[in-house]
């Protein structure tokens, strides 16, 4: 991503919702996890094992901790790449007590050794493991109390069978619309105590490429390009010349987006080109390709996914102002 929409996660644990009521949209996802999380609490059992999966910045994280609040219990949060071997995963799930949450961001990248720990704990809350090394080595059997594994992950292909097969409940998030991010917009402006309008709203919504964190970011830069233009409140014509600067256009697309449709029309006639090819040309990790640039591309249909590689549709020719040759 452009150095604009990296980093700025300071004081963001503020804008977090913490409850239902303060989440806005996924609706089919919050209707059903409210359901289950008051039949759970009824019969007060832990609640099932949960894997959000989507693009980063919809709000996983945020579910989760709403979730534990919900439940009304402990969260853990941890990330697959940080738990090295299975005596780490151990240590996380002996600090539980009972019905507490035990969040596990990427859960893709655990080591396969770890997940495979992981498996009884989820299914029959036992672990089974040897500590120590050569003669000394000896199993050990540790009961756990029952808990709610809750795992993210930008893709559900990217999980091994055995590990999906494994959460009883299985939520995919969505790109947001406009009216969700035009709220959540505002929602963000209030506690930042920033004034906006309607139309300043709308317009770094419509630009946030589906997802409240861009949106939140966005807003952030635009409230700064106000504070300096001495803008009491945030409007149209305040948000298009900050998102100007910041050059993001109408779609929301920003200098890497549009360089890599253009490395796919200009260098490879509009594709079929391989993502790694792309990556190499545009000085990008695979990665931050596949996670962060082309959900929201394929969401707009500017390019395709075909089994020989990307191909740029019609749309992004025309988005970008180039022109388009029918091929064959
Ligand atoms: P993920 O874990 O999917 O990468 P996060 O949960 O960290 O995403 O969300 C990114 C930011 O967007 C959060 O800091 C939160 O403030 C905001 N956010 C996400 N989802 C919502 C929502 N539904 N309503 C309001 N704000 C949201």
């Amino acid at each position: 991503m452009s150095s604009q929409l990296v980093g700025d996660e300071t004081n963001d644990f503020s804008l977090r919702p913490k409850y239902f009521d303060q989440y806005i949209g996924q609706t089919a996802i919050k209707h059903e996890l409210k359901v289950y999380i008051q039949a759970a609490k009824s019969r007060q059992e832990a609640l099932d094992h949960v894997l959000l999966y989507g693009p980063p910045g919809l709000g996983k994280t945020t579910l989760a901790i709403i979730i534990a609040n919900e439940m009304q219990v402990n969260l853990r949060t941890t990330s697959g790449p940080a738990i090295e071997r299975p005596g780490d995963l151990v240590a996380l799930l002996n600090e539980l007590e009972a019905g507490d949450v035990l969040f596990i961001d990427e859960i893709h990248r655990l080591p396969k050794v770890v997940e495979e720990v992981l498996y009884s704990a989820m299914e029959d809350f036992y672990v089974d493991i040897v500590i120590g090394q050569g003669p000394t080595a000896h199993p050990v059997h540790f009961t756990l109390p029952p808990f709610t594994l809750i795992g993210a992950t930008t893709r559900a292909g990217l999980l091994s069978g055995p590990l999906r097969d494994r959460f009883g409940i299985v939520a995919h998030m969505k790109f947001y619309d406009q009216a969700e991010l035009t709220k959540i917009v505002k929602r963000t402006a209030k506690l930042l105590q920033t004034r906006i309008n309607d139309s300043g709203a709308q317009t770094i919504a419509g630009r946030s490429r589906g997802t409240p964190r861009i949106a939140n970011r966005l807003l952030k830069r635009v409230r700064d390009f106000a504070e300096v233009q001495h803008d009491q409140v945030i409007d149209q014509s305040t948000a298009d010349a900050a998102l100007k600067m910041l050059h993001v256009d109408e779609l929301g697309l920003d200098d890497t987006d549009r360089q890599l449709l253009k490395v796919m029309i200009q260098f490879y006639n509009g594709g079929p080109v391989g993502i790694n090819t792309l990556a190499a040309n545009i000085g990008e990790e695979v990665e931050t390709l596949t996670e962060m640039v082309e959900p929201f591309l394929l969401q707009l249909g500017l390019i395709k996914r075909t089994p020989r590689g990307r191909v740029a549709t019609f749309n992004a020719y025309q988005h970008l102002n180039l022109p388009y040759h029918k091929k064959d």
